[in-house]
């Protein structure tokens, strides 16, 4: 069988437990696994790519066929550039899928070479994102319990 090259794209900002659950997963299925963080137009990130790719790094050290790189552009046109066959996609709820779905369907209109596949979150983390991260910690909150110890001492600096 050839070998697989997945894509886990995403934000990232900041990456949660439920995230470092996805690339364990995903690590296990894929020969090699890239996380694409997204250089998106996003006004206010929390943490700037290269923070994001540092503590991606960090969390992941432990998982050899994981590398860490960002991406700006079409997804499927980055896709094309590393090779990759498969794209991950973590589904919480059904809104995810939904918007998921048609993500995938583009994706696969644009590049049928390159096929998505959908994990879902872990039951433990299914209530969990980047962006309740950030409401907790704007609110003076503490999201120990759910993000890396790594982004935890990052998150203490920013507070
Ligand atoms: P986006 O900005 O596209 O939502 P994120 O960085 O928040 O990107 O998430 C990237 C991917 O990780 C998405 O597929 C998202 O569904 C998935 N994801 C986010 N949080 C979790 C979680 N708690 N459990 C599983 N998958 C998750």
């Amino acid at each position: 069988m050839a070998s697989l090259v997945a894509i886990y794209p995403g934000s990232f900002d900041p990456p949660t437990n439920g995230h470092l659950d996805l690339i364990s997963r995903a690590a296990r299925l894929a020969n090699h696994l890239i996380v694409a963080i997204l250089r998106n137009t996003q006004k206010q990130p929390l943490f700037t790519i290269e923070e994001r790719a540092e503590m991606l790094k960090e969390i992941s050290a432990h998982l050899p066929n994981v590398e860490i790189d960002c991406f700006d552009g079409l997804l499927v046109d980055y896709a094309a550039r590393r090779k990759a066959n498969l794209i991950v996609r973590g589904i919480r709820t059904v809104a995810d899928y939904e918007v998921e779905l048609q993500m995938a369907h583009l994706n696969s209109r644009m590049r049928p070479q390159t096929e998505t596949v959908f994990l879902p979150a872990s039951a433990e983390y299914s209530f969990l994102s980047s962006r309740m991260v950030k409401e907790i910690i704007m609110l003076g909150g503490d999201a120990a319990n759910f993000v890396p110890e790594a982004v935890q001492r990052r998150l203490k600096r920013v507070n």
